[in-house]
């Protein structure tokens, strides 16, 4: 009964979330840059009449919908924040702000919420409980998710289970995918600054070539993830930037890199920085150049709780049938800060298919041609609003 409701509302609604996302779309802004996004959702959420907090961790808004009936807390999470990336695509709601583009889908992660969100006030007097609405700042920077803990968001009332939805290229629209246990990577950064001695290219042994040493670094640190640890143990380790060097004739005293180490496994991860260290300082003191290392932890993996899991593969199978419903097994090596939330409630990180071939959905996340099938967006909303009603019915 209560299925048939949220499905007929959220396709009711599609035309209002359609025009949501293509508006978000259209404004992308960035990481704790949020503030006509934020602006649009607080707006929103008083229209409903819900109780809205705004400013949270700089942009982050949060909606709260009290049922009529006491009972457990249940959030919602959805990232509000865009990429520092030219879009590609020339559809009439592609962005006005050159150089920003929703190219990861937290325009339709924000809208399904809000869709939700609507759908679910119709159900207050029969709710038994509460649901929080979290819209979250810079998940794609430094995040806004632990900046959001510390500043109370899963407090008053506390909250029992968290979910949130990502849209997912892999997965064909119309399919939600669900996972038990580990799904998203520890994402971490890392500097390195090697330090030669400068000179003319024709005169290599008076100088220290930082480039020499950088490339053997760059080599070598492979070597941990191929030769340090167990291969059944998911690891990767990417340098994504280098710099060094002023002229072709000229042997560079000084060569910059940034990159980063994705890992599952909370001992692997603890090792990474001094297994990446003992490489760096062997080979540099070898070649006599010196060296600055900076390694900075960003999020934890991100853990899908079993039980919360359950809750979720079965309210999909209620809006999409169990047939359009996978259960992965297979996890991401990208990262996620909803990982912080995870860290301090139980829950879980679904995610929603939207490739569509038919309609030129072919491209992956942060590609600047990234576009997702928007009939996802009633689908996700109806998925948290069944997730909420079923938790809260528990
Ligand atoms: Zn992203
Ligand atoms: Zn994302």
């Amino acid at each position: 009964m209560v299925t048939n409701f949220i499905k007929q509302k959220a396709e009711e609604l599609k035309p209002v979330l359609v025009e949501l996302r293509r508006k978000i779309h259209a404004h992308p802004e960035l990481g704790f840059e949020e503030e006509k996004t934020a602006a649009l959702i607080a707006e929103t959420l008083q229209k409903l009449e819900f109780e809205v907090q705004t400013g949270i961790a700089k942009t982050g808004v949060v909606g709260l919908l009290r049922g009529e009936k006491a009972g457990k807390t249940i959030a919602f999470r959805a990232d509000m924040d865009a990429l520092a990336l030219q879009e590609e695509n020339d559809k009439p709601y592609a962005s006005l702000h050159p150089g920003k583009m929703h190219a990861c889908g937290h325009d339709a992660h924000t809208t399904s919420l809000l869709g939700a969100a609507m759908i679910l006030k119709e159900l207050q007097n029969n709710l038994p409980g509460n649901i929080k609405f979290i819209f979250q700042p810079a998940e794609e920077s430094t995040g806004g998710a632990k900046p959001m803990i510390e500043e109370g968001v899963l407090a008053n009332p506390q909250v029992d289970a968290i979910f949130a939805p990502h849209v997912w290229p892999d997965y064909p629209a119309g399919k939600i995918t669900v996972q038990y246990g580990p799904t998203m990577a520890a994402p971490d950064y890392f500097e390195i600054e090697i330090t030669g001695k400068s000179g003319h290219g024709a005169l290599p042994h008076k100088s220290i070539d930082a480039i020499i040493v950088a490339c053997q670094v760059v080599n070598s640190l492979q070597t941990i993830v191929s030769r340090k640890r167990d291969p059944l143990d998911p690891l990767v380790l990417s340098i994504g930037t280098i710099q060094g060097g002023s002229a072709f004739n000229v042997i560079a005293d000084r060569v910059k890199m940034t990159g980063t180490v994705r890992t599952f496994n909370l001992e692997t991860r603890e090792k990474m920085p001094l297994l990446m260290e003992e490489i760096i300082s062997g080979i540099c003191k070898a070649f006599g150049a010196d060296y600055k290392f900076k390694y900075e932890k960003y999020f934890p993996p991100t853990i899908n709780d079993e039980k919360m899991t359950a809750i979720a593969e079965k309210s999909a199978a209620k809006i999409v049938g169990k047939e359009n419903v996978i259960v992965e097994t297979k996890p991401s090596m990208g990262g996620e800060d909803f990982s912080f939330f995870l860290q301090e409630v139980p829950g879980s990180y679904i995610k929603i298919g939207i490739n569509n071939p038919a309609k030129g959905i072919i491209y992956p996340l942060h590609h600047p041609k990234f576009d997702l099938d928007e009939d996802v967006l009633p689908i996700t909303a109806a998925l948290m609003a069944q997730i909420a009603w079923d938790f809260l019915q528990e």
